[in-house]
């Protein structure tokens, strides 16, 4: 089976396609490199440097499924941006899906679609309602992705995830504190005021749920599902930017200081992917944290 896998040289989507070449499946990267590196790209995989946002991305290539984790993850990005990079690019890859006869599209969303939600653990029926146009445009997708399946069979399964840390993260304020304390290790800045709650998973976890709700949605006719993928439990940002100094051995003076673009507060439930697939995260959300710092640092330092 010929598997593409857009955003393959980026931080989930590289992980993705160590996975499925580990497996025997036949895989294409699409990326146009604007973060994603070379390196970070299996060499088993055929890369092709192409940008989404051009109609004419996929000249020469073909598959049976595609895994579209390419997108703009900044949520701080400018508004018109985020239209680009994450709703054009998405509607250029479920055209092409269309047109060229493409079963399954796994779509990588996020736990922003919901914003505030006032429900915690939030279940996937929840409302969506985000407040970042990031969220908006992964929402958009989705309500893409759904209309593709209903009118022209494109089936697809949208995952939001949640904070997803690891190797090759480049990313996200795990990443900004670890790069922010090598340089200055006497004192952090997080942003907000450090309460936000959201939960971690480690990117090995993310693949294998993200591995296991697609074979499930192969086996299930409906058209088009949605689940959340998260961890069970949660931390606030000054949890983070402790649990970061706690591995990197240092005692910063931890300021909370600007604003938050980004939801508040998210917390997802995972009780329908785990009655679906049998999935359910095996490490805490402050153990993928750790986890993910130490091998951050023995990445960079390499
Ligand atoms: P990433 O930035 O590491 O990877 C994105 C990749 O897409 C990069 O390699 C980049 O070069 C490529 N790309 C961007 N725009 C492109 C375009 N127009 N054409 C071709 N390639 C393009 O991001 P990530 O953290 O690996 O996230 C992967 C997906 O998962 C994204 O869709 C993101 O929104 C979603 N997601 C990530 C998280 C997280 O915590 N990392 C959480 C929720 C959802």
């Amino acid at each position: 089976m010929k598997v593409l896998v857009t955003g393959g040289a980026g931080f989930i989507g590289s992980h993705l396609v160590d996975r499925l070449v580990e497996e025997g499946y036949e895989v294409i990267v699409v990326d146009n490199l604007s973060t994603g590196r070379r390196e970070n790209v299996n060499p088993q995989a055929w890369l092709h440097v192409a940008d989404l946002k051009d109609p004419d991305w996929a000249v020469g290539v073909s598959a049976d499924v595609v895994f579209h984790f390419a997108a703009n993850p900044e949520v701080r990005a400018e508004p018109r941006v985020h239209f680009e990079e994450n709703v054009v690019a998405t509607f250029n890859v479920l055209e092409w899906a269309r047109v060229s006869g493409v079963k399954t599209v796994v779509f990588a969303s996020s736990s922003t679609v919901y914003g505030d939600a006032r429900v915690m653990p939030t279940p996937e029926d929840y409302p969506l309602e985000p407040v970042s146009v990031y969220g908006a445009a992964k929402a958009a997708g989705e309500v893409m992705c759904a209309t593709y399946a209903r009118l022209y069979g494109v089936r697809c399964l949208a995952l939001r995830y949640a904070n997803v840390v690891g190797p090759r993260l480049r990313h996200g304020a795990l990443y900004d504190f670890l790069m922010k304390l090598r340089k200055k290790p006497e004192e952090l800045e997080v942003l907000g005021d450090g309460t936000q709650r959201k939960s971690y998973l480690h990117v090995e976890e993310a693949v294998e749920a993200t591995l296991r709700a697609w074979r499930k949605f192969e086996e299930v006719g409906e058209p088009y599902l949605a689940l959340n993928v998260g961890n069970v439990d949660s931390l606030t940002v000054l949890d983070v930017a402790g649990l970061v100094a706690e591995v990197m051995g240092v005692a910063p003076v931890i300021k909370a200081g600007g604003a938050s673009s980004d939801c508040r507060s998210s917390y997802l439930s995972v009780e329908k992917i785990s009655k679906l697939a049998g999935w359910r995260p095996r490490l805490s959300s402050a153990d993928s944290v750790r986890r993910a710092v130490r091998e951050l640092l023995e990445e960079l330092e390499s």
